[in-house]
């Protein structure tokens, strides 16, 4: 055999493998749904010739069942290659992750069916969400609606084995290092709030003397109970958390307005962590 047809000869056997191998994937990817051929499916078919290798990855079963991308040319700017989103592309995803929250387990990771089940068990008056991990360690739920998530938003603090749960609104700038382990939503009682301060607006105008205030409870709402009124703020916990305000009144008069908090986050200012404080440990 010359030495052009040994070429020739191995160049034949590796695109009957790459055929066969495409043959295999196409027919397990079948079995799987019997949905029509993406356009990733129908590009494998390409791959057979072994010319494109950007087909030949594309071709495992794996991203058989994902989308077909397109090239989309950066801008250049200054020598350096710049990629511009596009408000319509990006809002249009925005509005998928509104129905989101961040869910957070203080000094735990639980299993993702761990979570499943206590959603099941304290969240039964919503649609079952799905559950995604994150490998920083938090999960993301995915409610069926706006109104369902912020049902669970505010429907008060649980736990799980003991351990506080943290429940967050997705927001277009999360960032789980710098939000979740530094601003958190506290529910905060204003005992004998004077009953001419549970308007909508002096709360808010109250609560955010603390953080920004999110939300005021049913029984504050409707006014009933009087002995405190209860609302959710978002704090910065890496400070020593507020016990009280000086608020002043229509006639100039100040009085003080104590908070207490129905769980107060722990944080280390060593090591930048929740859960724990080891200047606290120290001390005891
Ligand atoms: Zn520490």
């Amino acid at each position: 055999m010359t030495k052009q047809a040994e070429i020739q000869q191995i160049e034949v056997q590796n695109s009957n493998n790459i055929g066969s191998k495409k043959a295999e994937e196409t027919h397990a990817a079948e079995s799987h749904s019997e949905k029509q051929p993406t356009a990733i499916e129908a590009s494998t078919e390409k791959a057979k010739d072994g010319k494109c290798w950007a087909n030949l990855v594309a071709g495992n079963t794996f991203a058989a069942r994902g989308m077909g991308l397109s090239f989309v040319a950066p801008v250049i700017q200054n020598g350096e290659k710049i990629v511009e989103l596009q408000q319509d592309e990006i809002e249009k995803e925005t509005e998928k992750w509104k129905m989101e929250v961040i869910l957070y387990v203080v000094g735990d990771t639980p299993s993702i069916g761990a979570i499943e089940r206590f959603i099941a068990s304290q969240w039964n008056f919503v649609s079952r969400p799905k559950v995604y991990y994150h490998n920083d360690g938090f999960f993301v739920v995915n409610f069926r609606n706006v109104e369902e998530r912020n049902e669970v938003l505010y429907s008060g603090s649980c736990t799980i084995n003991n351990k506080p749960i943290i429940t967050k609104a997705w927001t277009t700038d999360f960032d789980f290092n710098e939000e979740v382990l530094k601003t958190l939503p506290l529910w905060v009682k204003l005992p004998n709030l004077p009953l001419n301060c549970w308007g909508m607006d002096s709360l808010s105008r109250i609560g955010s003397g603390l953080g920004i205030p999110v939300y005021v409870d049913e029984c504050t709402t409707k006014v009933e109970r009087i002995s405190y009124a209860r609302i959710l703020v978002e704090i910065d916990i890496t400070k020593p958390l507020p016990t009280r305000i000086l608020v002043k009144d229509l006639s100039g008069k100040q009085f003080e307005q104590p908070f207490t908090y129905d769980w107060k986050p722990m944080y280390c200012n060593n090591c930048l962590q929740l859960g724990h404080n080891c200047q606290v440990k120290q001390t005891q």
